[in-house]
């Protein structure tokens, strides 16, 4: 795993090494709050965060933000090791936990107290809300904002033991209510909440903001660059001021980056939580979902997901990156390293007329054009086959270069076939295809070099094996699914397309995740979930025809 060594976060840390800014250190981390799972928005962070360290000799930690009780599970927690372990990465001995400064933090707190910096504020949160102001209009104080030294600690202190309901009660920093930055205007600091936490119990029932414990999480583990998300930049101010306000030893600084957006996808784990809890998807691990355990189970790799973070680059403005280009980026890898094989989606029957019954030959496939060293297959060849019904037509429009009435195509790997006749059943479809083959022309074989413009792919007939495929598109049919009023309305009700197919009978043993070139078709993987022996299922990973424009 590399980044780009030219992007805008490493020349800061060239320029803080010649400043000495950190004592030379560089140490960042990847701090997801447990509340859903990953996604490739989430990969770009951790391919940024790791490889930074990586590339500077520096430390990156994995720190569970894990502030937000209500929210939040050890079932995200797993996942989210999980997955960053399964993109390549490893935090080592470095696995945190904002809940275990706690304690910590609540110390801080009563420091900030004790130096007139913090305050314990009766308003209601509309109250609080109200009294902000605008950005035109500077907020108004509290009338709570003066209480004594005394009266803070005691109350904060009883916030603590749980004498007070929720909600009635929030500590406060005590800045400007004038600042131009509404950040600055008396943030909240802690909550009371009576809420289970999944590591502490019910041992707290405040909990710190994440302004608040961010900063401080950062500095106890000592990073140098807390690269987070634009969308944080006005927060800034506030994590520096508490960081002075607290004079803590250590100063990590904040780096803002564009967040990833990609056209046909929503990216926040609220709507990703709600497709699968309302059941618009089968899981998180849906082959749909732009999560990394969805994109694990449809079949993309690991490389191409990083390779995709390498490509898209990271960047100070917000911009949305075509899907195409991740598609690009899987088809490329495993274009390199899929093994090919032959599977037909949608059955038509072919008999070979002059081909003699109950024989059957096995001939050789290589396995994969762009790396012989991946050696060859065998295939069995024998009367009577399938074709995809695509690959037919009785009235060929010009320029039609498969299989037609009169007509010759050349099976891959195999023979040059010729159409004689169709077989239709009462309604008029066809049914079957009758050819005759030409001996001669067998792939490989002296005579072989006998040209016709179309090659297709088959199975045989009484060999294939029987299996599901699950074709997937889009499961957004707007390329901004967040336009106009409700996400949901723009859902693609043709997102899953499932056929029973027949795949070559190597593929029968086909161990789950393994992935596959189905000639003509696309990349497939066997699906580590429903695929049992017997009762194969193959998710397509991704077409064939790659639509990034270069
Ligand atoms: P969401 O809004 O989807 O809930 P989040 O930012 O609240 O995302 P966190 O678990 O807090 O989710 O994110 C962990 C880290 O991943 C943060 O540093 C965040 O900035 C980063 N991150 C989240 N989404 C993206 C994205 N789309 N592109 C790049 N980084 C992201
Ligand atoms: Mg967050
Ligand atoms: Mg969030």
């Amino acid at each position: 795993a590399s980044m780009p060594s030219s992007n805008f976060i490493q020349n800061i840390i060239d320029e803080d090494a010649r400043t000495n800014k950190h004592q030379g250190r560089v140490h960042t981390r990847f701090p997801p709050e447990p509340n859903g799972y990953l996604h490739i928005g989430h990969a770009k962070s951790i391919c940024l965060n790791f490889g930074i360290a990586a590339q500077n000799g520096g430390l990156c930690n994995l720190r569970f933000d894990d502030t937000n009780p209500s929210k939040e599970d050890v079932e995200y927690v797993d996942s989210i090791q999980e997955d960053v372990r399964w993109l390549g990465f490893d935090w080592q001995d470095r696995m945190f936990y904002a809940s275990d400064y706690f304690g910590r933090l609540y110390e801080y707190a009563v420091l900030l107290i004790r130096k007139g910096k913090a305050y314990v504020c009766d308003l209601s949160a509309q109250e609080i809300r109200d009294y902000r102001g605008t950005l035109t209009q500077p907020g108004q104080e509290s009338p709570y904002r003066n209480r004594s030294v005394a009266e803070n600690l005691d109350l904060f202190e009883r916030m603590r033991q749980g004498e007070f309901p929720d909600g009635s009660r929030v500590l406060r920093a005590k800045i400007d209510m004038a600042s131009p930055n509404l950040n600055m205007r008396d943030p909240v600091l802690y909550r009371i909440l009576r809420s289970h936490h999944h590591r502490t119990g019910n041992q707290w029932c405040i909990y710190p903001m994440y302004d608040y414990a961010h900063p401080l999480s950062d500095a106890i583990e000592k990073v140098t660059h807390s690269i987070c998300t634009l969308e944080f930049e006005d927060h800034r101010p506030l994590y520096d001021w508490v960081l002075a306000a607290v004079e803590h030893e250590y100063r990590p600084q904040q780096i803002e980056f564009a967040r990833l957006n990609l056209n046909y996808t929503v990216m926040s784990k609220r709507k990703l939580r709600e497709l699968v809890e309302q059941k618009y998807v089968n899981g998180w691990d849906d082959p749909r979902m732009p999560t990394i355990s969805g994109l694990r189970r449809r079949g993309y790799t690991p490389e191409a997901i990083r390779d995709f973070c390498d490509r898209i680059g990271v960047a100070k403005s917000n911009s949305i990156v075509d899907i195409a280009l991740l598609e690009h980026c899987i088809r490329e890898d495993l274009n390199a390293r899929a093994m090919r094989a032959m599977a037909v989606l949608r059955p038509l029957k072919v008999v070979i007329d002059n081909y003699p019954e109950g024989v059957t030959e096995e001939l050789a496939a290589e396995n994969n054009p762009e790396k012989p060293e991946m050696g060859n297959r065998t295939i069995p060849f024998s009367r009577e086959l399938f074709i995809e019904q695509e690959d037919f037509c009785e009235n060929p429009p010009k320029k039609f270069f498969r299989l037609a009435p009169g007509q010759e195509v050349r099976l891959k790997h195999a023979y040059i076939i010729k159409c004689e006749r169709v077989v239709k059943d009462g309604a008029g479809n066809v049914v079957a295809v009758h050819c005759t083959y030409d001996p001669d022309t067998k792939s490989g074989g002296a005579a072989s070099g006998k040209k016709v413009k179309g090659t297709l792919h088959w199975v045989s007939a009484a060999h294939a094996v029987k299996a599901e495929a699950r074709l997937y598109d889009n499961l957004f049919n707007v390329e901004n699914p967040d336009e106009g009023e409700d996400y949901k309305t723009n859902l693609n009700p043709n997102s899953l397309d499932v056929l029973q197919c027949f795949v070559e009978p190597g593929l029968a043993a086909a161990e789950p995740g393994t992935r596959y070139q189905f000639l003509r078709q696309g990349y497939f993987c066997v699906d580590t979930v429903d695929s049992r022996p017997g009762q194969l299922v193959f998710n397509r990973i991704v077409s064939l025809r790659d639509s990034w424009a270069k």
